[in-house]
C-alpha cells in the first residue's frame, strides 16, 4: 500500500489565515480530481476545469494496449470506435454544476468527450487546439465560447492568467504511437469515438491563480525546454506506465520544474471503469511513480487525490 512519508492523501490542508486576493476573494484555491486527466481548480468564484472526462465509458483502449477487462458488476454497454461518443449526463450532472473555463490538452476521447456537453450546459469558455475548437463546433458550441491556442500564448483572464505550453503526447505502443491528425472542420454531432481520436497536438497549461502556479499535464510526456523556468508550486504529473518509455521521466521533470512543492499524479487510473470500481491494480502500479518522485524530489509532497475530494492549497495572497 501507499507508505511514503511525503505522500499525503487528499484533503489535508485547511488554510487558516486568509489574506486579500486581487479579486477580493479570500477563499483558498482547491484542486479536485475528476478521474482520468480531469481536474477542477476553483477559488469558489472562478471554476476552471481541465480535461473533464466523467463518463468513463467502457470504451476502447489507446493504441498498443489490450482491451481492458470489464470490472465485475459493470453492466454498462461496451463502446467501439464506430459508436457515437455519448456522454453520461447523469454522472456529469451529479458532479459538475458550473464552470467558467475548460482547458483541453488534446482531443482523444478520454479528454474531450464530455467537453461539448459541459460547455453547452455551463457556457464555459473552452480553450484548446484547433482540433478542440472543431470538436466544439461540431456540437454547436458558440464561437464566443471557443479560444483556440497552439502553445506559447500567455493570456490574462482577470482572476487568473494562463500560459499555454507546447507539449507531447504519451509515448504509447512502446514509442510507435504517432498522430499528426487534427479533427477537421465541418463535422456534425454526434461524433464517433473514432472522430474523437485525432490527437490534434498536445498542450500543457500553467494556471497562475491567487499566487499559485499550477502546471497541468494531460499525459506522460513533456518538452523539457518548454517547461524550464515555469517554477510551479503545484504540478499535475502524468503517472501511467507509458512514462517508462522516456529517459529519466521523473528526474528530468522535477529538475526542470525546480522541485515543485506539491506533486499530484494524474491520468493514472483505469478510465474505462466506473467511479465505484476498485482501482487497486492502478494504485499498485502507481507505487513506482511515487518512488521516482521521492527519489528525484524528496521535499515534494505527493498528494494522491481521491475522486471528487477537494484539496485545499495553502493561501498565499
Ligand atoms: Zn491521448
Amino acid at each position: 500500500m501507499l507508505r511514503y512519508c511525503a505522500l499525503i492523501v487528499a484533503g489535508l490542508y485547511s488554510a487558516a489565515a486568509y489574506a486579500s486576493s486581487p479579486a477580493g476573494n479570500t477563499a483558498p484555491v482547491t484542486l479536485t480530481y475528476l478521474g482520468t486527466a480531469g481536474w477542477e481548480i476553483s477559488d469558489g468564484t472562478t471554476v476552471i476545469l481541465i480535461d473533464p472526462y466523467l463518463s468513463r465509458l467502457f470504451g476502447p483502449q489507446p493504441p498498443g494496449r489490450p482491451p481492458a477487462p470489464r470490472t465485475p458488476g459493470d453492466a454498462r454497454p461496451a463502446y467501439g470506435w464506430d459508436d457515437p461518443a455519448t456522454p453520461d449526463k447523469s454522472v456529469i450532472d451529479a458532479h459538475i454544476s458550473r464552470a467558467d473555463f475548460i482547458l483541453v490538452t488534446h482531443t482523444h476521447y478520454d479528454h474531450v468527450l464530455d467537453v461539448p456537453y459541459i460547455a453547452l450546459k455551463t457556457h464555459a469558455t473552452v480553450i484548446g487546439t484547433e482540433s478542440t475548437a472543431n470538436v466544439m463546433r461540431a456540437y454547436s458550441v458558440s464561437e464566443e465560447q471557443i479560444v483556440t491556442v497552439r502553445g506559447g500564448e500567455d493570456y490574462d483572464f482577470g482572476t487568473f492568467s494562463l500560459k499555454v505550453i507546447p507539449s507531447l503526447h504519451s509515448p504509447l505502443d512502446h514509442k510507435h504511437y504517432f498522430s499528426s491528425e487534427t479533427t477537421p472542420a465541418g463535422l456534425k454531432a454526434p461524433l464517433t469515438l473514432q472522430q474523437m481520436h485525432s490527437e490534434g497536438g498536445t498542450l500543457a497549461y500553467l494556471v497562475r491563480f491567487h499566487g499559485h502556479r499550477i502546471l497541468a499535464f494531460g499525459g506522460m510526456n513533456y518538452i523539457e525546454r518548454e517547461i524550464q523556468g515555469l517554477d510551479p508550486d503545484v504540478a499535475l504529473v502524468g503517472a501511467a506506465g507509458s512514462r517508462k518509455e522516456l529517459y529519466d521521466y521523473s528526474g528530468r521533470l522535477m529538475r526542470a520544474l525546480r522541485f515543485p512543492e506539491f506533486v499530484l499524479p494524474t491520468h493514472w487510473d483505469n478510465f474505462t471503469a466506473p467511479y465505484g470500481a476498485s482501482q487497486q491494480p492502478a494504485l499498485d502500479a502507481l507505487q513506482s511513480f511515487l518512488q521516482e518522485i521521492h527519489a528525484a524530489s524528496p521535499k515534494s509532497k505527493v498528494i494522491l487525490p481521491k475522486y471528487f475530494e477537494a484539496i485545499s492549497l495553502p493561501t498565499l495572497k
